[in-house]
């Protein structure tokens, strides 16, 4: 067991595309809206957060430090639960704050984050600095790493993928594709799958890391949430699906590829993806189901991880213009 609080908005539904589907050559397409999980908005983080915030809590934390890109959905899903909980909130993130705020930044500064801007090379450095100067002046910091994927936060998408099981059923899921980034999600995920004998595959789309590092990276989480959650199955990094091919020209760049997307689902379904990771991982699940990757008469469930206030960012406005 590992220690909880309830912040989420749970079950999420999952729900048919059958306009989708209809052009997918007899694949079903159903998704996972994990863009519902409440919390500012909602995303994958607040799975993993109620994990993390409840460790945090255990240690004494007054005030959370985490970082990420400066239109970084972890950032704002952290900022809203320090407020939430009355705690502290410093966000260290890189990007070139050209502008006024909008998009997840916005947001930040309203839920009364502070805000450390630094350069993507410099990241880990200035957090490590932030965390020196927040304990010296007693605020009791407490770091998030990266995505909220650690071990622990991983344990989120273990109990998401047990929720979905219950969901379905005994309809058969033949695939669950998802974005793939800092791994949490899909170490979740791919761990339930192992636990629970599940019939069906889950398949990371990358968005920012050569297939070989995050299938290592998602092993590791994976293994230590087993270790946590008292399980014996454990996963090689060779049992871990991850497609590379949709790394476009590099994390938060938006491509053709995510443009089409987004454009397709809003317009064929009325549901919105965003511009660094579902618009890239649908874009990627669209492109494979073109290519014949899935057979017809196969279900693939798409999870959705949220994202969309990344949609407002000014960065995209041209893009959608
Ligand atoms: C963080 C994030 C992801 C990636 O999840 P990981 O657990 O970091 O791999 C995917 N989609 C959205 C919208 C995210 O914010």
């Amino acid at each position: 067991m590992i220690p909880r609080i309830r912040v989420a908005h749970l079950p999420t539904p999952i729900e048919a595309m059958p306009r989708l589907s209809a052009r997918l050559n007899g694949v079903k397409l159903l998704v996972k809206r994990d863009d519902l999980t409440g919390l500012a908005l909602g995303g994958n983080k607040t799975r993993k957060l109620e994990y993390v915030l409840a460790e945090a809590l255990a240690n004494g934390a007054k005030t959370l430090i985490t970082l990420g890109a400066l239109q970084s959905n972890h950032c704002r899903q952290t900022a809203a639960l320090a407020a939430r909980y009355g705690l502290g909130c410093i966000l260290v993130v890189s990007g070139k704050p050209d502008g006024e705020p909008s998009g997840n930044w916005l947001l930040d500064d309203l839920f009364g984050a502070e805000l450390v801007h630094t350069t993507a090379e410099a990241r880990s450095q200035t957090l490590e600095t932030t965390f020196q100067r927040a304990w010296a002046e007693g605020k009791r910091p407490f770091i998030i790493p990266l995505g909220a994927s650690t071990p622990v936060g991983s344990a989120g998408y273990f109990t998401a993928f047990e929720e979905m099981l219950q969901q379905v059923g005994g309809d058969r899921i033949d695939w669950i594709v998802t974005a793939s980034s800092s791994g949490g999600t899909q170490a979740g995920l791919a761990l339930g799958a192992k636990e629970h004998r599940f019939s069906g595959k889950v398949l990371g789309i990358s968005i920012d890391r050569p297939a070989g590092e995050l299938q290592e990276i998602v092993a590791e989480l994976a293994n230590g949430a087993a270790e946590r959650l008292d399980l014996t199955v454990r996963l090689s990094p060779g049992e871990v699906l991850v497609n590379d091919s949709f790394l476009g020209g590099g994390y938060g760049v938006m491509g053709d590829l995510e443009r089409e997307a987004i454009h397709l689902f809003a317009r064929t379904e009325g549901l919105l993806l965003d511009p660094v990771y579902t618009g890239r991982a649908a874009g990627g699940l669209w492109t494979l189901a073109k290519q014949g990757f899935f057979m017809p008469g196969e279900t693939v469930l798409f999870w959705h991880t949220g994202g969309t206030p990344a949609l407002f960012a000014d960065r995209y406005r041209a893009d959608f213009a």
